[in-house]
């Protein structure tokens, strides 16, 4: 017969604990730690969901004291003994320090939130805002630091080195990857694979002729300029226009699906 999770998930246990507060012995549980257990999070959940905001405040002092008494820190993550014990948890349970050393960690994280972004369109403007909050004055100089880091270590062109040039196809670009995503049915109804040396989104009216001609970015990446390309089609096209300006705009102005 198979054991079932001890916190009363109803999921067969997995994972075998060295010792539990709770029993003082080992337990048998649905995952590696009893927090990822469902039964336990919507436990959690519905604990604090009750509580009152003073409730709230008195279990973060008692939480800060005991951390005090036991770790000599508000935090006990900041406890060397705790740190050390934190990182050999890791090795073993992962193989790595940190569990986003590991690359398929790594991916699982970053799928989550991107899905979490597919999932809920206010999710950024969420975060933004609850950053602001907890930032408050601070939250424009911390994000003048991240970009300052950002363009430092590599990670992001200075917007001031780009040349106009590339100001302008990184615009149409941008705009033209938010559309897609948006139109994705319209633009590419077969559901081509898309890649470098696969299929791509080629801008008929060329980003290069739009720069010349001072067009507005939003022009060249509008659903009327799109289309799927073979990538050596792409390629030998370069800066090729194979419709007009004025074929764009008065597509664009008629509101007519390419
Ligand atoms: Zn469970």
């Amino acid at each position: 017969m198979n054991i079932l999770c001890y916190h009363g998930c109803g999921q067969p246990a997995t994972h075998t604990t060295k010792t539990s507060r709770a029993t003082k012995g080992p337990i048998d549980q649905c995952a590696p730690s009893a927090n990822a257990c469902p039964a336990v999070k919507q436990r959690k959940k519905s604990k604090v969901a009750d509580h009152t905001d003073e409730q709230r405040e008195q279990a973060h002092k008692k939480r800060e004291a005991t951390n005090l008494a036991k770790y000599g820190n508000t935090v006990s993550i900041m406890s060397p003994a705790i740190q050390a014990k934190r990182r050999a948890t890791m090795i073993e349970r992962y193989g790595v320090e940190h569990p986003t050393l590991n690359n398929d960690i790594r991916e699982k994280a970053a799928s989550s939130i991107k899905q979490a972004y597919i999932n809920d369109e206010t999710y950024a403007v969420r975060i933004i805002e609850s950053r602001k909050q907890k930032h408050g004055e601070e939250y424009a100089s911390i994000t003048s630091k991240t970009r300052e880091t950002n363009v430092a270590n590599g990670r992001w062109v200075d917007p001031a080195l780009r040349t106009v040039w590339a100001q302008y196809k990184f615009q149409v670009k941008y705009l033209t990857s938010k559309l897609y995503k948006k139109h994705k049915d319209i633009i590419n109804p077969d559901d081509l694979p898309i890649g470098i040396c696969l299929h791509q989104v080629d801008h008929i009216y060329s980003i290069r002729h739009g720069f010349e001609n001072k067009v507005d970015p939003a022009i060249i990446a509008s659903i009327h300029n799109l289309r799927m390309m073979w990538h050596t089609d792409n390629k030998s096209k370069h800066i090729r226009s194979d419709q007009t300006l004025e074929t764009l705009m008065s597509a664009i102005e008629k509101g007519c699906k390419p």
